[in-house]
């Protein structure tokens, strides 16, 4: 059930470190777009993720799962039954990106960094063996917590690593923490959620949406498909491109 239920640190000491590391650029990197470009995205990921591919489809667009492999085919408490080989394979059938989120969901702000690199390796290996034999180049921080040598090494091997600070990404970026905006069921949730949207739009800059579950009565740690409907609806009345994290970073400049 620990494993389920961690909570980061919100010591001091941790909030301080938090926004240190969240200032200390690791891998820069330039947003340069001539449309804006918006990135769904799902984590650890929970089967109901795939009504989140369904609405962002529906739109001609393609999005990024983050799979945390020691969670493959268990059932969580709280998200309900979580992916498996099967879901990797029809996610990419579908033209959708699978990425990486560490074996253990680790906590990567409180771990050395060989630590963190044999998880992220057990994770990539975990993913090969059920049959994802493609290489993984887009990586997410469990609890969005990391530190600066582990955003180094995500930078070098990943071409983008996405954290959970809110904001868009555009001009002068770190692409092993790139900005994420969460989507929830609540109003709050929605309201920050289109501000970003309408930010990025004006900006022609790159923004991430993140969350878990998607459905009619999602956890408190989903988002209703229609809220991810809206957003890819005004999103592409207004001319920005529907894509997978890398796939985003290729049009926005940020990798070659
Ligand atoms: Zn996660």
């Amino acid at each position: 059930m620990q494993q389920w239920t961690y909570v980061p640190s919100r010591s001091p000491v941790a909030k301080v470190q938090r926004r240190v590391v969240q200032w200390r650029r690791a891998c820069m990197a330039q947003v340069e777009s001539d449309r804006p470009v918006v990135t769904f995205t799902f984590d650890d990921f929970p089967k109901s993720a795939l009504n989140g591919a369904d609405v962002i489809e529906k739109h001609g667009g393609r999005g990024g799962f983050y799979a945390c492999t020691s969670r493959m085919g268990q059932r969580s408490p709280v998200m309900g039954e979580m992916f498996d080989a099967g879901t990797l394979a029809e996610l990419r059938h579908r033209g959708h990106e699978v990425g990486a989120h560490t074996h253990s969901h680790l906590d990567c702000a409180q771990s050395r960094l060989e630590k963190v690199e044999r998880d992220i390796g057990e994770n990539l290996v975990a993913l090969s063996e059920a049959g994802h034999t493609e290489t993984v180049s887009a990586f997410a921080f469990p609890y969005g917590e990391t530190s600066y040598a582990a955003k180094r090494w995500v930078g070098d091997i990943f071409a983008t690593g996405r954290g959970i600070l809110p904001g868009i990404n555009s001009g002068e970026v770190d692409r092993s923490q790139l900005r994420a905006t969460e989507l929830g069921a609540s109003a709050m949730h929605r309201r920050r959620a289109l501000a970003a949207l309408k930010a990025a739009l004006d900006a022609n800059a790159w923004v991430f949406f993140f969350t878990h579950d998607v459905g009619t009565s999602p956890t408190s740690y989903g988002a209703p498909a229609e809220l991810i409907d809206e957003l890819a609806q005004r999103a592409v009345d207004a001319g920005a491109i529907l894509a997978a994290p890398t796939l985003g970073a290729a049009l926005c400049g940020v990798i070659d």
